[in-house]
């Protein structure tokens, strides 16, 4: 019992420090990426030298990213939840998908029924729905369609008393993943690629785990993948 106890304080202790860690890097990678952007803009700097340069910002760029990430997934805040309506929520994500020079040819076909609402953190529904738009849209990269639906599953339909459900899916018909990765998806570090950080899945897992859901995948190899989120219906929303 002890051993156990003291066992899960070590690794509270380093979770703590690793996300502090991660957080004072912050600081001077902000102030390395400020002057290298000064030294290469600077007319005394050569051609050959602005692409080097070039390199140290990309690199400091991604290192910052990866940060970001690993903070959001080390130190979880808890949840301040809000009743929320989804379909203004994915709305406003598609906006900014559409937006965003990354990705070209993606449209997003939405079904949501209208007052469809969840409690649920705004930041944190924010960033679930925007990692599994982002991963779908990365997995087509030469475009195509995303699908998000939501439906409300009664606790009628399926016998048990657990209050209503609701079950929203975002699909993409993309490179999909093949039965190994599709065990790996949820785990902190898993990627497949060159720029992954590999903590976006891990994260979302996470954060529908702490508002009483879950979320489950189900893909196929060169087909598409589904992600499908449960979570119970906001509790004003429920039928007396
Ligand atoms: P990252 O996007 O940084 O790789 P994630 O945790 O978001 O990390 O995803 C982990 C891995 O799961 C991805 O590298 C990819 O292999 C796989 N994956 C996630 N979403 C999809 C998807 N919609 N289609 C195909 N593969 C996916
Ligand atoms: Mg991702």
């Amino acid at each position: 019992m002890e051993a156990k106890l003291k066992r899960a304080d070590r690794l509270a202790a380093v979770g703590e420090l690793s996300a502090r860690m991660a957080h004072e890097i912050r600081n001077p990678l902000a102030s390395i990426s400020g002057a290298v952007q000064l030294i290469a803009q600077s007319d005394a700097t050569c051609a050959k030298d602005k692409q080097l340069l070039g390199i140290v910002l990309r690199e400091t760029d991604r290192l910052n990213e990866l940060i970001r990430d690993f903070l959001e997934y080390a130190r979880p805040t808890p949840p301040a939840k809000i009743h929320l309506d989804l379909a203004l929520l994915i709305q406003d994500l598609t906006s900014l998908l559409k937006a965003d020079h990354r990705f070209t040819g993606i449209s997003v076909d939405m079904h949501i029924p209208k007052r469809t609402k969840i409690d649920f953190d705004l930041q944190q529904c924010k960033q679930v729905f925007w990692n599994l738009l982002v991963n779908a849209a990365e997995a087509m990269p030469g475009g195509g369609e995303i699908s998000v639906r939501a439906e409300v599953i009664s606790d009628m339909a399926s016998g048990i008393s657990v209050g209503d459900l609701i079950k929203i899916e975002v699909i993409d018909n993309g490179m999909g993943m093949n039965p190994q990765d599709v065990k790996n998806v949820f785990e902190p570090f898993f990627t497949t690629k060159a720029n992954g950080t590999g903590l976006g899945l891990a994260t979302v897992y996470r954060i529908i785990e702490s508002h009483g859901g879950i979320i489950l995948v189900d893909s196929k190899q060169d087909q598409g993948t589904r992600f499908t989120v449960f979570l119970p219906q906001s509790v004003g929303e429920r039928q007396k």
